[in-house]
């Protein structure tokens, strides 16, 4: 027979988010029970550097995810290993299953299940996923030595992924559709002045071009973004570096959502309509988008499910 566990609060995700919540949770004598997902630390187990997290000149991303993780395991959260594949929030107890066929059942819920890479969907990319096109340059650029990749985007993502393909790349293209990048200036600085990189400003990917047998990339055909003009290009690989969606699918049919599926949360908080669910981190906040933020959202989340969980028990108001 499947698991039931029952929780205080069930935070979903294991991101600066998550693991804040569960460190502000279990400090306050709540138990929590924290599902990490398929991605056990979030987005920033996928980068390498991280230099702008408050205490460390410089960090890799893993480690300092680890770290969270074993800070948040350090004061009590039950980390556990599972998916969260349903989630149910019309009635209290909420209810959630995951991949093992674990059920949850919660008095609050936080929902810190952040964001995903976000794709072109154009039929070539989707048939070289894998082959040559990539949306993690730390996962797949040590595939690329000496040859050449481009990297479509001008965020931050796009410019950091630039950078660290220079690591193996013989060069990099970066291909933006405007004619000036999103990026911090400090990043961009450093792609302009890096030897191997080439920018091809106003220009989006039309094509991946590859071969069948054996499946892989070749080149790519940009278009002008103005004129349609088309060009192409050799390369062995191409980063896609576009931007994230918010992973709110779980919530989708009950929680208010904004700007292309960010949940809703009250001004200035983390608590949604439902009383005792909570969202932080980069599922609701499609502004800053950053660990120290989304971190700084996992605490709000707790300290409001504290307070909700104490008024709720003892009819006496917490704190705040
Ligand atoms: P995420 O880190 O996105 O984590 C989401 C978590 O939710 C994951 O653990 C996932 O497994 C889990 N999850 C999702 N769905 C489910 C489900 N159904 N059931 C259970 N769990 C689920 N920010 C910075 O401040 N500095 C940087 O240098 C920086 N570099 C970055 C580099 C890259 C390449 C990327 C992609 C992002 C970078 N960011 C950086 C942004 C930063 O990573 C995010 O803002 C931050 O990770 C968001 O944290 P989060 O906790 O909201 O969610
Ligand atoms: P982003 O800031 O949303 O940038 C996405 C980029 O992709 C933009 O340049 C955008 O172009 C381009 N783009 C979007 N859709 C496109 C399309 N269909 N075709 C072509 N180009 C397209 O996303 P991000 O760079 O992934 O960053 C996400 C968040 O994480 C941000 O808040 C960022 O600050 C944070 N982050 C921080 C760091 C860091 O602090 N070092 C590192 C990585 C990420 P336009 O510019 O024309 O819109």
């Amino acid at each position: 027979m499947a698991d039931t566990i029952h929780t205080k609060v069930l935070i979903i995700g294991s991101g600066p988010a998550g693991y804040t919540a569960g460190v502000y949770a279990s400090r306050a004598m709540l138990e929590p029970v924290l599902v990490q997902g398929i991605q056990p630390g979030g987005q920033l187990t996928i980068t390498t550097e991280v230099e702008n997290w408050p205490g460390d000149t410089e960090v890799q991303g893993p480690d300092l995810m680890v770290r969270m993780q074993e800070h948040a395991e350090a004061v009590g959260t039950k980390i556990v290993t599972d998916h969260i594949m349903s989630l149910d929030l019309g009635q209290r107890p909420f209810t959630a299953v995951g991949d093992t066929g674990t059920t949850y059942t919660a008095d609050s819920v936080i929902l810190a299940t952040g964001a995903q890479a976000r794709w072109l969907d154009l039929p070539s990319e989707e048939k070289y996923k894998g082959f040559g096109v990539s949306a993690c340059a730390t996962c797949d650029g040590f595939f690329y030595r000496e040859k050449e990749v481009l990297v479509i985007g001008g965020g931050n993502t796009a410019v950091e992924e630039a950078l660290f393909l220079t690591k193996f790349a013989s060069k990099v293209t970066v291909v933006h559709r405007r004619d000036t990048l999103r990026a911090e200036a400090i990043l961009q600085k450093r792609l302009f002045e890096h030897p191997k990189v080439e920018i091809i400003w106003d220009h989006v990917l039309d094509e991946v071009l590859g071969t069948d047998n054996p499946r892989g990339v070749t080149g790519a055909r940009l278009a002008h973004r103005e004129t349609g003009e088309t060009r192409d290009l050799d390369c062995a690989g191409i980063f896609i570096a576009i931007g994230h969606s918010p992973s709110s699918e779980l919530v989708k049919d009950q929680l208010e959502m904004h700007n292309g599926g960010y949940v809703v949360t009250q001004p200035g908080k983390t608590a949604t309509a439902i009383p005792g669910v909570y969202a932080a981190g980069d599922v609701t906040d499609h502004i800053y988008r950053q660990a120290v933020t989304s971190a700084g959202m996992g605490c709000m989340a707790a300290l409001e499910a504290e307070k909700f969980l104490s008024e709720d028990d003892t009819g006496v108001k917490g704190w705040g």
